[in-house]
């Protein structure tokens, strides 16, 4: 579930509650397309009548109930970021950083009085290098400035040692949001790509320079050609090639690595390389570009990273290509939202800012008891499976015990007093954060990994499962309706946020997570005959999903979205069940005509009401993990004999459910 987006302000539509105790927006009535059946398509019999009545606004590429969530929270955020804004703190407190980060963000008149001066050095730099060798050396210097390379490198944690850190490095380097932009011959991606040029182009004569932007395409094609694909970086086990850089340099003798890594000023004996076939297929490419081009690649790459951080120019030039072509979006947002992206990288201190105003502390212990249930649930399913034996179940079941999981807000705070902020430049400070958080990144390479911190701000709209910690993460902006709702009856809120924790969960098995054991290191806990059986399923579960047409002749990508497909699947599973057992033996009455099992998939499919631009599906099935929110939706039901049982006869046969020996059941 990672999902981050922006838009208008959240409307809750108002209906009148039917004859039961129903509250208002635990499942609202309106938002079902009666004219068709549950068992036919349950995304547009849930989804109907609520993308009728939202329509994608402009400023949008996508719109749903995600979306609506996140509108909601950008508001409260709003409200904070502009009391501290107006206020005056101690330099180094939260307050201080983010109110005068929002600030500086927000001086357009500063922003575009200084139009494109700051950049200008920094292009200089690049014309005045006069060897491969010294490029490398002025990339690796910034990489603190926030600018990108074509390698990456990064400190993490160690997925063979997951209390030790480990220095990461692999491919980078291109334009477009992945490498198959580059290869693509149909006509649709042939115009696209002579979009991206001529956007080069406009940003060539924007900064007054005279770039030979064909070379400077090819050059990124060549880098493209020479990457692992996605579904390729998927392969965790894959991308563990620890080697030392004398080993590393040996790939590719023409691209002057060492050289960049001695500016970073980062000492390793070993390194672990997610992609040494980059290397070893780009060293050629890497000596065939002449100098003159590899310096203009860079320019427009250091030009390319300040294109949001300068002028209303060149801020706009931007999003016409990368929002409106690339996106569909037809509309820039307003200011606030944009400036409020940018203070988004002191995700702490907003988050702590945000939990201190709007979480309820009852909401952390109701959610610690469903995470629980959830576990329970996840046991029982274990125990029961039919296609794995006792040994491994036994290995499954300590992974599941050690789980851990975080609720709503960090115990501690990151203390980010010495970062120096002001409102002077929001160019400088893009610079200052970029340097502080690099700096402290590669910091940690030393020290061992702190399992208390958080992958994602407090206010964030998301949740995640982390392999190496072997721990689930629920932020304070996910925990609220359609997500959780403390006035809603419990089926929906298990089908809802339940299935969301269910989801992170199943991350720890789908065919990533499978990988890691229960203190989170990457190794084999399986018998050769379960991991088997194991991949045929998941195999079938990617071909399933390879069938789903997004739009005409645009199809999902099963194994691109294979772990967040198992997760959705044993997520709504785990939810249905962990209700039946939260429940017990009490009767539960209909609300609205729906049984309280019929009202766990309501809750799932609720938080799915959603669709996207043309545009957003194309680059969605590229490059996002997720599939689009009908699949979401369908896809586990089609497998669960659990809808069968909810929906009774009409599911038999026919429409969305597969027959009984077809449905694949993996956790
Ligand atoms: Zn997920």
């Amino acid at each position: 579930m990672k999902k981050v987006l922006l838009a208008l302000p959240l409307v809750i539509v108002a209906c009148t509650a039917p004859e039961q105790a129903s509250v208002v927006d635990a499942f609202n009535v309106n938002y079902l397309d009666t004219s068709v059946a549950p068992c036919e398509d349950f995304f547009q019999h849930t989804a109907g009548g609520w993308i009728d009545e939202n329509p994608i606004p402009e400023t949008e590429t996508r719109w749903g109930r995600f979306n609506e969530l996140i509108e909601t929270n950008k508001h409260r955020l709003k409200t904070i970021l502009e009391e501290v804004s107006a206020g005056t703190y101690e330099k180094g407190t939260d307050e201080q950083l983010i109110g005068d980060l929002f600030a500086s963000a927000m001086d357009s008149i500063a922003r575009n009085e200084a139009g494109l001066t700051p950049l200008m050095p920094y292009l200089e730099e690049v014309s005045s290098v006069a060897s491969l060798e010294e490029l490398f050396t002025l990339m690796g210097k910034n990489k603190f400035n926030g600018i990108g390379a074509p390698l990456s490198m990064y400190v993490s944690t160690d997925a063979k040692n997951s209390s030790a850190h480990a220095l990461y490095v692999g491919q980078s380097g291109i334009g477009l949001p992945d490498r198959d932009y580059y290869l693509r011959e149909d006509s649709a991606s042939l115009v696209l790509q002579q979009q991206y040029r001529d956007h080069i182009a406009k940003v060539s004569a924007l900064v007054g320079k005279d770039w030979d932007v064909d070379a400077i395409y090819n050059l990124e094609k060549a880098m493209a050609q020479a990457m692992k694909s996605r579904v390729e970086m998927r392969n965790s086990v894959a991308r563990y090639n620890p080697m030392t850089l004398e080993q590393w340099q040996a790939l590719a003798p023409n691209m002057p690595i060492t050289a960049y890594v001695a500016a970073v000023g980062v000492h390793s004996d070993t390194l672990i390389n997610s992609a040494p076939e980059y290397f070893s297929r780009f060293n050629e490419a890497c000596a065939k570009s002449g100098l003159e081009t590899w310096k203009q690649y860079y320019q427009w790459h250091v030009a390319d990273a300040a294109a949001n951080t300068l002028n209303d120019e060149f801020e706009t030039l931007n999003f016409e290509f990368y929002s409106k072509i690339l996106r569909g979006i037809p509309k820039m947002n307003p200011r606030w939202k944009r400036a409020q992206g940018a203070v988004g990288s002191l995700g702490d201190q907003l988050g702590h800012l945000y939990a201190d105003r709007y979480f309820p502390e009852e909401s952390k212990a109701q959610v610690e008891a469903m995470v629980e249930d959830l576990r329970s649930a996840f046991r029982d399913r274990i125990n029961g499976l039919t296609w794995m034996s006792d040994t491994t179940k036994e290995k499954a079941l300590a992974k599941l015990d050690a789980f851990t999981y975080k609720i709503g807000y960090p115990d501690k705070w990151e203390d980010l007093s010495d970062l120096d902020l002001s409102r002077a430049s929001y160019f400088e400070n893009s610079k200052a954060l970029s340097q502080y958080f690099t700096a402290d990144n590669l910091s940690k390479l030393e020290e061992p990994v702190d399992k208390e911190e958080w992958g994602m701000g407090a206010h964030i709209v998301n949740a995640y499962y982390n392999p190496l910690n072997n721990e689930v993460v629920f932020p304070a902006g996910i925990l609220q309706p359609p997500f959780f709702n403390p006035e809603a009856d419990d089926a929906i809120n298990y089908g809802a946020i339940g299935g969301v924790i269910g989801h992170e969960f199943s991350h720890g098995f789908d065919d990533q997570g499978a990988n890691y054991g229960a203190d989170g290191n990457l190794e084999n806990w399986w018998t050769a005959g379960d991991k088997k059986r194991f991949d045929e399923l998941t195999t079938k579960l990617a071909n399933q999903y390879d069938a789903y047409e997004v739009l005409p002749g645009v199809n999902v990508n099963g194994r691109l979205t294979l772990g967040e497909n198992i997760a959705d699947l044993g997520g709504l599973t785990l939810a249905y069940h962990a209700y039946l057992k939260h429940r017990g033996d009490t009767e539960v009455a209909p609300i609205d005509g729906f049984t309280d099992k019929q009202r766990i998939f309501l809750g799932w499919a609720q938080v799915w009401q959603m669709h996207g631009r043309e545009e957003y599906l194309k680059n969605q099935v590229v490059t996002d993990p997720h599939s689009p929110g009908k699949f979401r939706v369908n896809g586990p039901m089609s497998n669960m004999p659990e809808f069968v049982e909810a929906f009774g006869g009409v599911c038999t046969n026919g429409g969305l459910v597969k027959a009984k020996e077809e449905q694949i059941i993996i956790w």
